[in-house]
């Protein structure tokens, strides 16, 4: 029998659960899931407000990535997926005090479609030129890494940084473009100027060569549950052995010893022939801190960042007022502290009655830190206020639920390949232990799922 901790009960470390329970009923394997907080399901979370489904955390993940839908299927979710409202999908970027539609065509920051953006005013004529001339770029093979802002910039120039590739960024990993490195973050725009050189060129050679041509239906950009994201932990929970799920268990430490492992929380220690952590890496970082203080340093240096939800709820005449389309992005610059809503209602059906609108605004990295200390109240009326400026919003919401996610979002800096190169070098020294969740090699959550599965698959075939 070989017995495994997996550490941390979020998506990641109930994935890896789940792949071990069928180990666990053959009798072969006996896994303990130890959770530092009083619920399992980690940033996962999902509440029901008057007749609204607010999504505390991720509101949905990426179609293309097909582990989380997977893992929903096996669960037996399949009819409970959903997908997003596509025909009505616009985002609006803020600039200079007005919401500009992203122009049709635009794959990331890269133009596919000459009219669109030409007339774009979300450009000014200096970047419109870059985009043409980029399609003249010569492929590139880059000795190292870079960071976001400085690839982006070379393809289309500093407007394009600000005002789109920062933005989106900033709703994904709350940070920004010109502390993230293109290799791990955009390692498909990176493959692209190697082998195209212009992004331009490369993304229509690779439509051409799409599965969904374009009088075929192209699946939704974004899935989700019709119950929203919690549905599928509190069902990945449900098929595990409940004596098995440790609640309100932080670890303090991990040590190797005599060939396996000794897990110490605050009430006892026990020992394990293997461990999954499936934290944040900087709290693997301090779990293995006396164990391998390298390989602890490691893990510590991949960033990570906090960020703030606040859902609010509008009547009917808020709903008709909205604009068309999922949202808006803010660029920094614009000097506000919001950097994204979305309008829930018009994304995924399910969400909201027809007569209420909702809304889920969004803080991170220094613009959550920043109000980090601020009572609910005040931060709502942040939100308020940033709204009336921004959508000339007024009314009284008929609720508001703010949520505050502590360091929950890695931050892939430039040369984070190589660190996790390093990071696998020194974990080879440990027979026995592996590594799960969003710091490594994706943030999303399908990612995180088969970061689950392939951490469990190595616990049994080390
Ligand atoms: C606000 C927000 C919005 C997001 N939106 C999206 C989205 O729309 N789509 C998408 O794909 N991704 C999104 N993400 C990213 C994605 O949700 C996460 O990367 C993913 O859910 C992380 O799962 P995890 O299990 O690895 O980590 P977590 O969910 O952070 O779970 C880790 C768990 O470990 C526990 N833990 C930590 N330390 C210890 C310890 N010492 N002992 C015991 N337990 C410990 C924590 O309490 C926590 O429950 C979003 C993230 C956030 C924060």
């Amino acid at each position: 029998m070989t017995r495994i901790a997996i550490i941390g009960g979020g998506v990641s470390g109930l994935a890896a659960a789940f792949t071990l329970e069928e180990h666990r009923r053959a009798g072969t394997v006996e896994y303990t899931v130890y959770e530092a907080s009083s619920r399992l399901g980690g940033v996962l979370r999902t509440e029901h407000i008057q007749g609204c489904l607010v999504e505390a955390g991720p509101d949905s993940f990426i179609t293309e990535k097909p582990w989380a839908a997977d893992l929903c299927r096996a669960l037996g979710l399949g009819d409970q997926l959903i997908g997003s409202n596509d025909a009505d999908r616009k985002t609006y970027i803020f600039v200079r005090g007005r919401l500009i539609p992203m122009p049709d065509g635009l794959m990331f920051m890269v133009p596919t479609k000459i009219l669109p953006t030409a007339f774009s005013p979300l450009f000014s004529w200096s970047t419109k030129v870059r985009m043409a001339q980029e399609l003249f770029h010569p492929p590139r093979s880059a000795d190292s890494d870079e960071s976001v802002a400085s690839f982006v910039e070379r393809h289309y120039g500093g407007e394009m940084v600000d005002r789109l590739a920062d933005p989106l960024l900033s709703g994904i990993y709350g940070g920004e473009a010109a502390s993230l490195g293109v290799r791990a973050v955009l390692p498909r725009f990176a493959e692209m100027e190697r082998t195209h050189g212009s992004l331009g060129r490369a993304m229509l050679a690779a439509r051409k060569k799409s599965p969904h041509p374009s009088n075929q239906s192209a699946p939704p950009l974004f899935t989700s549950l019709k119950n929203g994201m919690q549905q599928l932990t509190d069902t990945l929970m449900a098929k595990l052995n409940p004596s098995s799920l440790l609640i309100n268990t932080l670890v303090q430490a991990a040590k190797a010893e005599a060939g396996g492992w000794t897990i110490s929380s605050a009430l006892e220690s026990r020992q394990y022939d293997s461990i999954i952590l499936a934290v944040p890496a900087l709290s693997a970082a301090r779990i293995l801190s006396t164990c391998s203080p390298e390989l602890s340093g490691e893990l510590a240096a991949i960033g990570c960042t906090s960020s703030i939800t606040v859902g609010l709820g509008y009547d009917r005449d808020v709903r008709h007022s909205l604009p068309p389309g999922f949202g808006f992005l803010v660029p920094r610059n614009e000097g506000k502290r919001l950097l994204a809503a979305t309008f829930v209602h018009n994304k995924f059906p399910y969400r909201a009655p027809n007569d209420r609108a909702l809304l889920r605004c969004f803080f991170a990295g220094s613009n959550a830190d920043n109000i980090w200390q601020l009572s609910d109240d005040a931060i709502i009326a942040i939100v308020r206020n940033e709204l009336q400026q921004i959508l000339g919003l007024r009314a009284m919401p008929l609720f508001a639920r703010v949520r505050k996610w502590k360091s929950a979002m890695a931050q892939y800096g430039v040369g984070h390949l190589e660190r996790l190169d390093r990071i696998e070098r020194l974990r080879r020294h440990f027979p026995g232990l592996a590594l799960a969740g969003n710091g490594y090699r994706g943030i999303g959550i399908p990612d995180c799922i088969r970061s689950g599965n392939d951490a469990a698959r190595q616990v049994l075939n080390p």
